[in-house]
């Protein structure tokens, strides 16, 4: 996710938190991150506290990235996590603690960890259970909605759109990872095999179900940097899934290095390289949201 999957770069900082605090060593599937852009707190959920993800993305962040799927979820001591954390931030004094003034807000609930979170076989019950946390406390979600950050890559699959049904029927928000439109571009970037057309479909389906952001990330490869033809395929694929079915697009730069041994082959594109891209993602109507 981070940018993973887990973290878009650049956007969030994880929370400094010494190791021996209470609060938050020893949990599974829990973490807090501090937005200091968007001033506040993300709950992140973390499914794949196993590290394993489905893909192998050449800037991913998460140490130790191993191939592979969410284990078993222990949809018990999720919610008694969940349910601890929430108390503690909105009945006591963690905020006062550990996030700057300004920033003692609760931002979202977001599906967003160390590997695919809809490899996880509950992931739909797990979407149930926080929507359903999310409610007991009264939280609204307009303004703290639940989010999926995912690869899309499972979005075929019966029990990944049932939980993708139930996040849109919550108020909830996807952000789907689109990074290139070829497959070679695929095979490089995200490191799986796999047809654009297929990912087109995808994207499609899950837009269908709950709104959907396209999160991309762009940067140089071997110092170069995406060619017009790139660009073109990559909007190919969203026209492909339908323009008018987009919220619009994250795009992101490389703003934190890479945990994966091909990171020295990645660099940053400069603000005016990835600018030049939101303008052409634009020219197809859509809403872009630059971090560079
Ligand atoms: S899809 Fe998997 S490999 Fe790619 S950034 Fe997300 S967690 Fe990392």
């Amino acid at each position: 996710m981070n940018s993973q999957h887990r973290i878009p770069p650049g956007t969030l900082d994880t929370l400094k938190v010494s190791r021996h605090d209470r609060d938050l060593v020893g949990l599974t599937y829990v973490y807090p991150v501090l937005s200091r852009r968007a001033g506040g707190v993300s709950i992140g959920i973390n499914l794949n506290p196993n590290n394993a993800c489905n893909w192998h993305c050449v800037y991913c962040q998460v140490p130790d990235l191993v191939r592979g799927k969410a284990p078993r979820i222990d949809l018990a001591l999720l919610e008694h996590e969940l349910s601890g954390f929430l108390a503690d931030l909105i009945h006591g004094d963690w905020m006062a603690r550990f996030v700057p003034e300004g920033a003692r807000v609760i931002r979202d609930l977001a599906f967003s960890g160390n590997g695919e979170p809809t490899s996880a076989e509950a992931f739909a019950d797990a979407v149930a259970l926080l929507l359903g946390i999310r409610d007991a406390f009264g939280l609204a979600a307009e303004s703290v909605p639940v989010r999926l950050i995912t690869n899309g890559s499972l979005m075929a699959q019966a029990r990944v759109q049932e939980g993708v049904r139930r996040l849109g029927e919550g108020g909830g928000e996807v952000w789907f990872k689109v990074d290139a439109g070829t497959a070679a571009g695929i095979e490089r970037i995200n490191g799986v095999t796999l047809d654009p057309d297929t990912v087109a479909r995808n994207l499609a389906r899950c837009a269908e179900l709950c709104p959907t952001w396209v999160q991309t990330c762009m940067f140089s490869w071997d110092g170069e940097a995406p060619t017009e033809a790139d660009i073109d395929a990559y909007l190919g694929v969203l026209e492909r899934a339908g323009i008018e079915r987009l919220a619009g697009v994250l795009l992101y730069g490389v703003a934190r290095p890479s945990r994966q041994p091909e990171a020295a082959r990645i660099s940053r594109l400069s603000a005016a390289e990835l600018e030049s891209i939101a303008a052409r993602i634009r020219q197809k109507g859509l809403t872009v949201r630059v971090s560079p």
